[in-house]
């Protein structure tokens, strides 16, 4: 699957919205993608439940926060419902840290967190993104 060296952040493994109501969401993306959600799962160090729809190699993350201090209740505050973050697989989370930082990218959380999907995840701020929350993603072994 492609090589290490030339292809830093692989493919885009999913994309997070921001939703008021996981339940009736997840109703609404059935009938979207055509197909039903693989998992629910709550992170509970992030505030967040979150539910999976694949879509081909990709995937769909819908987030609804959990508590009011949720990062995703402070999203629906400011801006409402909608995308929140794109999520880009790698093969070496650390190692994207280092190179991102580097590039002058601003890591939020330096130490890689345990997210949903058993995946070891890191965030750029969107301020050094043009706007746009990045996820690093690094599947955990099984
Ligand atoms: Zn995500």
């Amino acid at each position: 699957m492609g090589s290490k060296n030339s292809c830093h952040l692989n493919k885009i493994e999913h994309v997070g919205i921001a939703v008021k109501d996981l339940e009736a969401s997840n109703l609404l993306f059935e009938k979207l993608l055509g197909r039903s959600h693989y998992k629910v799962e709550e992170v509970l160090s992030e505030g967040v439940k979150t539910s999976f729809f694949q879509t081909g190699e990709s995937k769909i993350e819908l987030l609804q926060a959990t508590s009011e201090d949720s990062p995703i209740a402070r999203f629906l505050e400011r801006k409402g419902e909608g995308v929140h973050h794109i999520a880009f697989a790698v093969d070496d989370i650390r190692m994207e840290i280092n190179r991102l930082k580097k590039e002058g990218f601003t890591i939020l959380n330096e130490e890689p967190q345990r997210g949903a999907d058993n995946k070891l995840v890191v965030f750029v701020h969107p301020k050094s993104s043009n706007g746009v929350l990045v996820e690093l993603c690094q599947e955990l072994p099984k």
